[in-house]
């Protein structure tokens, strides 16, 4: 693989890690917040991360790359409300879309079909994912960050994973 994907790739296994590691630090605020649907949400949300970060790490094995892992940042710890948790994870999933759209262009300027391949899954989760943070994003800005509503967003949340 060319050395530049490669690295990047190396890279990206960290950013999928990161990723879970800031959403276990919110789903910490939401316990704290006594926001269970909504802890049990960024938990689901969490290990979904680590598992991109295995699908990275097994592409690269499998490719008979090494992998190399880097050292993970501490999240952030300033969560305000669950509306600036969401414009967060909103931006957060951008910047990780961005980031795949890097490999991707990467890939292709390579020839790297199966690297693009692989891509193409990471492509459509991305779409979902900032679909889904914009979505409850969406919901807190016109309900507020107390109340019914909100109360009924975290029953609605904690039931993830359960279709
Ligand atoms: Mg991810």
């Amino acid at each position: 693989m060319n050395k530049k994907l490669l690295d990047e790739m190396n890279i990206q296994i960290n950013k999928e890690i990161y990723s879970g590691y800031l959403y276990l630090a919110i789903a910490a605020y939401f316990e704290d917040q006594n926001l269970g649907g909504f802890a049990h949400w960024m938990r689901m949300q969490a290990e979904e991360e680590l598992e991109h970060g295995m699908k990275f790490f097994d592409f690269l094995v499998d490719r008979g790359e090494r992998v190399e892992l880097q050292a993970i940042e501490k999240p952030g710890s300033d969560f305000d409300s669950p509306t600036e948790v969401f414009k967060q994870v909103l931006e957060h999933e951008q910047y990780v879309t961005s980031r795949i759209y890097l490999l991707y262009e990467l890939a292709v300027n390579e020839k790297d079909y199966a690297a693009q391949v692989f891509l193409n899954w990471f492509v459509d989760e991305q779409v979902e994912e900032e679909k889904n943070a914009s979505e409850i994003l969406g919901y807190l800005e016109r309900v507020g960050d107390s109340g019914n509503a909100l109360l009924m967003l975290d029953q609605r949340l904690k039931s993830r994973g359960e279709d």
